[in-house]
């Protein structure tokens, strides 16, 4: 049976598609945003992440660490990620924890079990599962087979994607999803290179076959100040969304820091540092500029 890696569940989300949700996050995506929130979600395996201001200095992870990959710095822990398995038996040992593993492996009946568990508030709200990351088209066999499992549950499925990935699995992807959440960030091909590490042609077109496929689309445009939120950009977003076969919501997403915590945890560098929310202000003068091509946009954070 298929086993996929997932690194969080969030219950009763209620921006993540109609109703009450419970949103999977997946392991793995091909995109590096310099804004992204969710880093613990980029590499496709589990990954230590670590806590460092819970720590007491038991020293207890150093022993029971089988690579030898944590020394002590004073009181605080140091871990040496190259050498670092994200085998979990730290964190196994960690009564502070400190430590934890973003990521885990499941079956597909474990997960569909999960999702079940909320099915009352489904049902009560028309609500269901939405798959997002990373990028849920990472782990093809595994989402379809999960997708499968739910809508012979009657479970209303919703896909966050990033568009990017081969049309064949898409494809494959597609007929077993009811709804979209489709990422858009940048109009101009080089500023996505230079921001995300690939190009938006491939995510373009995937969004042009879905919508001419007529699958219920909602566009999802964070809004990252300096970056991408200059009304040459959102007026490309607003005429290529216009020019689909099909009339779609755009939802604007203002940017939030909150993630900053999450890269000090992995040892990452967050390149956004100096970046703030954009003002109520700002959003709807964006959010004016896509309804001048006739579409409906909301703002959302
Ligand atoms: S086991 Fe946890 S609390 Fe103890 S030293 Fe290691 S990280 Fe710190
Ligand atoms: S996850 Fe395993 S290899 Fe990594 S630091 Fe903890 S005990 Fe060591």
């Amino acid at each position: 049976m298929a086993k996929g890696i997932v690194f969080d569940i969030k219950r009763f989300a209620i921006h993540d598609g109609p109703g009450i949700r419970t949103t999977v996050f997946l392991k793995g995506c091909p995109l590096r945003c310099q804004w992204c929130h969710n880093p613990e979600g980029q590499a496709p395996r589990p990954e230590l992440v670590v806590r460092g201001n819970r720590c007491i200095g038991c020293g207890a992870c150093l022993a029971a660490c089988p690579s030898s990959a944590i020394s002590m710095d004073g009181n605080l822990t140091v871990t040496d990620r190259r050498l670092c398995t994200a085998c979990g038996a730290c964190v196994e040992v960690c009564y502070s924890e400190t430590r934890e593993l973003a990521g885990q492996e499941m079956t597909v009946d474990e997960l569909v079990a999960e999702i079940e568990r909320d099915q009352a508030f489904y049902d009560e709200s028309g609500g269901g599962v939405t798959f997002s990351g990373g990028e849920p088209l990472l782990q093809p066999g595994f989402l379809l087979a999960v997708l499968k499992s739910c809508a012979n549950r009657g479970i209303h499925s919703a896909l966050d994607t990033c568009g990017s990935g081969e049309w064949d699995e898409l494809d494959m992807i597609r007929k077993h999803t009811d709804l979209f959440l489709y990422d858009l960030k940048l109009m101009d091909d080089s500023r996505h290179r230079e921001l995300t590490g690939v190009s938006n042609q491939a995510i373009l077109e995937n969004l042009q076959s879905l919508s001419q496929a007529g699958h219920d689309i909602r566009l999802r445009v964070p809004v990252i100040p300096g970056t991408n939120d200059d009304a040459d950009n959102m007026g490309r977003i607003g005429a290529f969304a216009a020019a689909l076969p099909a009339l779609h919501r755009v939802d604007l997403l203002a940017y939030h820091d909150t993630a900053i915590d999450k890269y000090r945890r992995l040892n990452m560098n967050y390149p956004l540092d100096e970046v703030r929310s954009a003002s109520a202000q700002r959003m709807n003068e964006l959010a004016q500029v896509i309804r001048g091509f006739g579409l409906t946009v909301t703002i959302g954070g």
